[in-house]
């Protein structure tokens, strides 16, 4: 067992080196690929954070809107629950107006039967019975100011035009019973035996009670909560303004949508002051209020935002590092293969011609060679000499003999132009040239183009005199059979070149058996 989790892990770590080099060589022959993976890795890096902080703020202002939709909900149950007691106690001051014998009894008793305890709470300015023409009959404190005349209120008005009102809660007005005391009134109409109009019964509500409500709410500093009637009157706002309450609110884009609907929630850019806020609504059941709380959205995004800055910090410089780094390897990886590229190409080639050089040679041949065995098809070779070079070199220096070579070498070159054709210098004034895939006749023609264009070929000498240049060239053909080597081949070449020297040089020797034939017929 043991062994063979041994010899797993050697399976293993065999692959991963494998897989490594693959890696290595690939970027070896691609180094730009370095560079443009780190930038592909770290741009979907900074995707993925601005995708996560985008999500972040998207939580942050989904949490701010439920918050806010639970303090509309604290809000609107309060208010609900105390115009609920209220009510009671107006249906009970409505019910004791209407027995009509508790007109004769004492006042005292009657304050007793029309009032219960509710309409002593906090925040109410007082509980009144208002008599047919708006003189207040009968009030749950002491004094009554006879001269008071509350007919041209619009709760009086509302009951006493319409028996069907119930429940009327009132604009805000400033008392004529208390000091001017800003309050709406809370009321029921009164009737009589016979169903007409005999009063109102009236709950003061200080507008303090609506305030008090939303001091509790802490919206931070530039979020606002306000309760308000459904025309648009403002009851009471935090921050707290005193000119504000009262006034409507009916004509604000922000209250437009609120007034449309029974609940919701919504951004927008607050008229007054100009702070982009999420507003959440509720009307209130059984009230014709509506409750709404709206922080400031770069206030609920503060947080969100301090967060998202030391994130995208980090992602940036990691980035922009992990770029840099990158790129540098990359470009290293272009210099060094660049450098590796020059340096093969130095190895492969002679400086003073620029051809290949006989290591070339010698494995291109190689390679043709067992081409040739495999496909069946003649490969040929050239083997090319200056002819009396020595005395070249004697007679017009050594500098114009490199002249010469150069010379010779570009005539060679470029009449062997396929890919395939290796042209090389062999060594001092000798060049072979191997071309797969062709015949004698081939091959024999491709010497005599050179040897024409060198024989046309003046090499201009300092003092201006033309300095013609001949070559001798031995040709060998053969299709490559078992047993034999390309080196033979050569070999071959380079008897005929030996025939074309003694024949009288200038001139092409050409040879064309199995190599195998012409060593034989050489050792002959
Ligand atoms: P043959 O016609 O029989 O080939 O006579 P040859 O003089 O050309 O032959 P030989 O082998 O006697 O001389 C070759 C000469 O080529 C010797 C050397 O001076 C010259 N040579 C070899 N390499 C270079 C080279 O790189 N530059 C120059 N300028 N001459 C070279
Ligand atoms: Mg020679
Ligand atoms: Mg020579």
């Amino acid at each position: 067992m043991a062994r063979q989790t041994l010899s797993l892990r050697r399976r293993l770590r065999k692959l991963l080196r494998a897989a490594g080099g693959g890696v290595t060589r690939y970027m070896g022959n691609h180094p730009l690929v370095a560079g443009m993976a780190g930038t592909v890795v770290a741009l979907a890096m900074a995707g993925l954070t601005l995708l996560t902080l985008a999500m972040g703020r998207a939580d942050a202002l989904d949490h701010a809107r439920q918050t806010s939709q639970n303090l509309v909900a604290i809000i609107s149950s309060d208010l609900e629950r105390n115009v609920e007691i209220y009510d009671l106690s107006l249906r009970s001051m409505v019910d004791g107006a209407r027995v009509a014998a508790a007109s004769t009894l004492p006042i005292g008793v009657r304050r007793a039967m029309l009032f219960d305890r509710a309409t002593t709470a906090a925040y109410l300015g007082g509980a009144y019975v208002i008599g047919p023409t708006g003189a207040v009959i009968l009030s749950q404190s002491d004094e009554i100011d006879a001269g008071v005349r509350l007919a041209d209120r619009d709760y009086f008005l509302a009951h006493q035009r319409n028996p069907d009102v119930g429940l009327f809660f009132s604009h805000p007005f400033h008392s004529r019973l208390r000091d001017g005391q800003l309050t709406i009134g809370l009321t029921r109409r009164i009737d009589d035996a016979s169903g007409a109009f005999a009063g109102v019964a009236l709950l003061a509500i200080r507008i303090e009670y609506f305030q008090h409500l939303l001091d509790r709410i802490d919206t931070g500093e530039l979020g606002s909560v306000f309760i308000v009637m459904q025309d648009g009157t403002l009851l009471a706002r935090k921050p707290f303004f005193p000119r504000d309450i009262g006034s409507s609110m009916a004509k604000l884009p922000t209250f437009v949508t609120m007034a449309e609907r029974n609940a919701g929630s919504y951004v927008a850019d607050s008229t007054i002051d100009g702070v982009r806020r999420i507003y959440t609504f509720a009307r209130v059941p059984g009230t014709p209020l509506i409750a709404a709380v709206a922080p400031a959205v770069d206030e609920v995004l503060a947080p969100w935002w301090h967060r998202s800055r030391i994130a995208g910090a980090a992602t940036l410089t990691l980035g922009a590092v992990f770029v840099m780094v990158s790129w540098l390897l990359a470009f290293a990886l272009r210099d060094k293969q660049r450098a590796q590229a020059a340096l093969l190409r130095l190895a492969a080639t002679d400086p003073l011609t620029g051809l290949s050089n006989r290591r070339v040679l010698d494995s291109r041949l190689d390679e043709e060679w067992r081409r040739a065995r495999r496909s069946g098809r003649p490969l040929s070779v050239l083997f090319i000499d200056v002819d009396h070079f020595k005395q070249f070199n004697d007679t017009y220096g050594h500098a114009c003999g490199d002249e010469a070579l150069s010379a010779v070498a570009e005539c060679i070159a470029a009449t062997v132009r396929r890919s395939i054709d290796v042209v090389a210098r062999y060594g001092g004034e000798e060049f072979a040239v191997v071309l797969p895939e062709t015949a004698a006749e081939g091959a024999h023609s491709v010497a005599e183009k050179i040897r024409r264009k060198v024989q046309g070929l003046h090499v201009v000498q300092s003092d201006g005199e033309n300095i013609a240049v001949t070559v001798s060239i031995g040709c060998a053909t053969c299709v490559p059979a078992e047993g034999e080597n390309a080196f033979d081949l050569l070999a071959a070449a380079d008897r005929q070149l030996y025939a074309a020297k003694t024949g009288g040089r200038n001139r092409i020797c050409s040879a064309q058996w199995t190599a195998r034939s012409m060593a034989q017929d050489s050792s002959a």
